[in-house]
């Protein structure tokens, strides 16, 4: 019985959207990257060295989930710590971050509900062996409403869907996948007029001009700061992105650390996008959330003491000296991971400062 279910899941996504678009015609970006990454996600082991196609920070070195850790207690301490106090990961892959955020938050008497927010089984299992007794969502709708939530996310937003418009010579339009004679996948304009959708004061530009909007993250944030204002708490959104709104197409496909087209094998490599932090920023005020700051990953770090953190847990253990060093490098280097990704930190207008953000 189950083989032909199993058999189903694993039908070529790559085909399923051949007759899609042949039966209805082209379907949009956002879409083609919506679907494949769930996909993606059920069927493949994405995050690690070695068998994986990517490594995150909390892969890395257990240092940046607990610093992680560190940063929510200080800031829930800061703020009388009431309980009860719910710990909120949004896409936490394996459940390292959660689990080493855990342990160093303990360490300070909080002792936080953990609950992840997951779409995905397969990883669900992982998360679960990480940190027993988690409570799993499938999105915010059910987090508990009373009591302050910390809430962290860290390459969760990069991995939601893009909706992106292109200039044409008739005007704005959305994009969108089609097929060619071939049957490869190919980018074509719509045929609706999108000019409307587009600020006023960005509708001029030259033909190829695309813009890159989320409207999935727009929707997160939303919530996210909603949640905050409400509630109490605090969140750290942790991704590759921009501090400023600028044009372009940011999406990418990384299949076995390498760098593979977009369109290449839909379901078969991670798909995706730079976060858009001002805006991030910009639905979080507008929801009365204070918006600590936006940095870089390797000036958060820094200011949170990694490198003493490295330097104690080498006294510690004189064999791993090395790893700790080269691991500090990788999260915060600006070659590496340190200028790429951003740290943004959001909290209820009555709690205190972060650390690590530049006031003002
Ligand atoms: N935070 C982890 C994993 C990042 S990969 C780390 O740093 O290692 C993205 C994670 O988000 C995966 O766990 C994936 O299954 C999950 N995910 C992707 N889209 C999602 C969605 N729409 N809702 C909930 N989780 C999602």
């Amino acid at each position: 019985m189950n083989d032909l279910r199993d058999e189903d899941a694993k039908r070529d996504l790559g085909d399923t959207f051949r007759r899609l678009i042949a039966a209805t015609g082209p379907i949009s970006l956002a879409h083609y990257m919506g679907e494949s990454n769930q996909r993606y996600y059920a069927d493949k082991r994405p995050i690690g060295g070695q068998g994986g196609d990517f490594i995150t920070a909390p892969e890395v070195s257990q240092m940046f989930g607990e610093l992680i850790g560190l940063w929510l207690a200080d800031m829930w301490i800061r703020a009388g710590r009431t309980e009860p106090v719910h710990y909120v990961e949004l896409g936490p892959g394996k459940g390292t971050l959660a689990a080493d955020a855990q342990r160093a938050m303990k360490r300070y008497g909080l002792t936080p509900k953990m609950h992840l927010v997951e779409t995905s089984r397969r990883m669900r299992d992982a998360q679960l062996a990480a940190v027993p007794g988690a409570i799993h969502h499938h999105d915010l709708s059910r987090i508990p409403t009373k009591g302050p939530v910390l809430i962290v996310a860290n390459e969760f937003l990069d991995a939601l869907p893009v909706r992106q418009l292109v200039m044409t010579d008739e005007g704005w339009r959305e994009v969108m996948v089609s097929v060619d004679a071939a049957g490869n996948f190919i980018e074509v304009p719509g045929r609706q007029p999108m000019d409307s959708a587009v600020a006023e004061a960005r509708r001029h530009a030259a033909p190829g001009t695309v813009i890159e909007t989320s409207p999935a993250c727009a929707t997160i944030m939303f919530e996210v700061a909603g949640r905050l204002a409400e509630q109490q708490g605090a969140a750290l959104f942790i991704d590759y992105g921009h501090s400023d709104s600028s044009n372009g197409s940011s999406l990418q496909a990384v299949r076995e650390h390498q760098r593979a087209g977009v369109f290449d094998a839909p379901g078969e490599a991670d798909l995706s996008a730079h976060v858009d932090f001002a805006q991030m920023e910009q639905i979080a005020r507008s929801r009365g959330c204070r918006v600590l700051g936006t940095a870089t990953q390797g000036e958060w770090l820094n200011r949170l003491g990694i490198t003493q953190r490295a330097a104690a847990l080498a006294e510690f253990a004189p064999q791993h000296r090395e790893a700790l060093m080269r691991a500090t490098e990788r999260l915060t280097a600006p070659d590496q991971m340190g200028e790429l990704f951003k740290v943004m930190g959001l909290a209820h207008p009555d709690w205190g400062e972060g650390v690590g953000f530049n006031p003002g």
